[in-house]
């Protein structure tokens, strides 16, 4: 059973937004289109959608300029209700699909004879052979054969996402990793979604700052950080708790 969060909610993303452009933000979405457009050609190149709010300004540029990016998701048979509801929104506006990656059938049989789901919030081995199985594995199947693959990581998102680079060699999968709005800031984000009329998760509205699965991901409190609201019963820290798929990214150049 998923830990209560019986808290005080900060509607994180419904602080007010800026109603004119950031300082520099011209300059950084300019530069987040030429990183996008390096990373096309690379080919094959994919976007690793998460339905985040980052992930939707990165596919709305993606499609907008019509770059040769393919859109990949991760379907942990977790996803929260609203996201699903996202992917089908996203795909019928822009008329791109986003191609779904499902975990094995035989690693859910393996996952589902190791534990039961609320082991998941006492034994951190559980939780980490869930994110293996469920989102890593199939990542990694995913992005055989691929020279680049494109995140919405941004720095501003925790400390341990402080370093996130633009662009370098992903040594854990094996190829190119672009980061385009590495340097975007919160405003600079909800800028760019309100002024393009830009679809995001309706659960920004309900206190949710960054969201995954739905057992792993809880509205933040008054004095959380962002990020804290993901895996929040093993390390509830200004750094934030990854689940693998990104944790290349700090300790590679
Ligand atoms: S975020 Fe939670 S439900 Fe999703 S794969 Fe990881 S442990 Fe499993």
């Amino acid at each position: 059973m998923k830990p209560s969060n019986a808290i005080s909610i900060r509607r994180w993303y419904q602080r007010p937004r800026p109603l004119s452009a950031p300082d520099g933000f011209e300059d950084k979405l300019s530069q987040s289109v030429e990183l996008l457009r390096v990373a096309a050609a690379m080919t094959p190149c994919v976007l690793a959608h998460s339905l985040s709010a980052e992930d939707m300004v990165l596919f709305h540029l993606i499609a907008t300029k019509d770059l040769a990016i393919d859109s990949i998701a991760l379907d942990t048979h977790r996803l929260p209700v609203a996201t699903r509801e996202l992917w089908r929104i996203t795909e019928m506006k822009y008329g791109r699909s986003i191609r779904s990656v499902a975990p094995l059938d035989s690693d859910l049989a393996t996952l589902a004879a190791a534990a039961s789901d609320s082991a998941l919030y006492t034994d951190k081995s559980v939780r980490e052979l869930c994110c293996g199985l469920r989102k890593t594995q199939p990542l990694r199947m995913v992005l055989v054969g691929k020279a680049a693959w494109v995140t919405g990581l941004r720095r501003a998102q925790s400390l341990g996402r402080s370093d996130v680079h633009d662009q370098h060699f992903d040594a854990a999968f094996g190829l190119e990793k672009f980061n385009p709005l590495a340097h975007w800031t919160d405003d600079d984000l909800w800028y760019f979604v309100d002024t393009h009329r830009v679809p995001v998760s309706t659960l920004y509205d309900r206190g949710y700052a960054s969201i995954g699965c739905d057992p792993c991901t809880r509205p933040i409190r008054a004095d959380e950080h962002p990020r804290a609201g993901r895996w929040w019963w093993e390390a509830n820290t200004a750094t934030g708790t990854e689940c693998g798929i990104h944790i290349a990214a700090t300790n590679t150049n």
